[in-house]
């Protein structure tokens, strides 16, 4: 069990990020969701996860985008035994036509503030003797897609960094991982349904099957119970010897 570790999911008040939390919190740990907006929502979705599973759930606004926020969330977290980096953005576009200002969006919040995070949360886990790094990077961290330029280079950089943290933590009841998913049916994928639509010409259901879910050999999406699971599994003692590796939840993605 979790009990008594605080978590902290960056950009968890959608998709992989809320469900992460909920299946941190249905293990047991006390929870911080996070994300850009301060919204009635934002804090009645910590309240759902507290109630739902009886631990002491925060949401704490802070936009991973910028470093001083990044460290700001841990320290108003006040306590960080899990560390779970997921916020992230996508834009698609040709390299040549890549709007700069994505491109730095991007880097920032895909990358970046898992860095920023990361520096916040080691010494408190170096205090309470105890932690865990998860990172969620991508199918797109171990291989391309075209029209992705700036999501691949951010999710190579997250995989990169996650092997740097593990050795630095190597000799410390300190593990580093990140997870790689392929497709999860959230917001962020939805989103490029119709954009990929519109580029080939095809129907939406066209965009997921053929498209989509061409990559994914499983044809079907991951869920973000599964990628939870995973993260609860990356915190658990038979996951002690693990780390500065990569899990790929991706239905045989990576295996083509
Ligand atoms: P999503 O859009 O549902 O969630 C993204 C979350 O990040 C949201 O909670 C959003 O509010 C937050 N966020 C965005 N910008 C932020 C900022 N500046 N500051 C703080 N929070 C911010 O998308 P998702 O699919 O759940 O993606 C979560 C992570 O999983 C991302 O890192 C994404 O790259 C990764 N991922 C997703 C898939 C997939 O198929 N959905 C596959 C592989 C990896």
């Amino acid at each position: 069990s979790l009990q008594g570790k605080t978590a902290v999911i960056t950009g968890s008040n959608s998709g992989i990020g809320l469900g992460v939390a909920h299946e941190l919190a249905r293990a047991g740990a006390d929870v911080v969701i996070n994300s850009f907006t301060d919204d009635d929502e934002d804090h009645k979705l910590a309240d759902e996860i507290a109630r739902e599973h009886g631990v002491k759930v925060r949401y704490i606004q802070a936009d991973m985008s910028k470093a001083d926020e990044c460290h700001a969330l841990i320290e108003k977290a006040g306590a960080c035994d899990i560390l779970v980096n997921n916020a992230g953005i996508q834009h698609v576009a040709p390299v040549e036509e890549f709007p700069v200002g994505k491109w730095d969006a991007i880097i920032a919040i895909n990358l970046s503030s898992a860095f920023h995070c990361t520096a916040a949360a080691l010494p408190m886990m170096r205090k309470a003797g105890w932690g865990r790094v998860v990172n969620i990077a991508s199918a797109h961290g171990l291989t391309a897609s075209p029209y992705k330029s700036a999501y691949v280079a951010a999710k190579h950089g997250v995989v990169g960094l996650t092997k740097t943290v593990a050795l630095e933590t190597a000799q410390e009841p300190i593990t580093a991982n990140a997870i790689c998913p392929g497709y999860v049916k959230t917001p962020l994928v939805e989103a490029q349904i119709p954009d990929t639509a519109k580029k080939y010409d095809m129907t939406e259901e066209d965009v997921i099957q053929k498209v989509i879910l061409d990559r994914q050999p499983s044809k079907e999406f991951a869920t973000v119970e599964e990628i939870g699971g995973t993260a609860v599994f990356l915190c658990s003692s038979a996951a002690n010897q693990i780390t500065g590796t990569t899990i790929s939840v991706d239905g045989g993605w990576t295996a083509l």
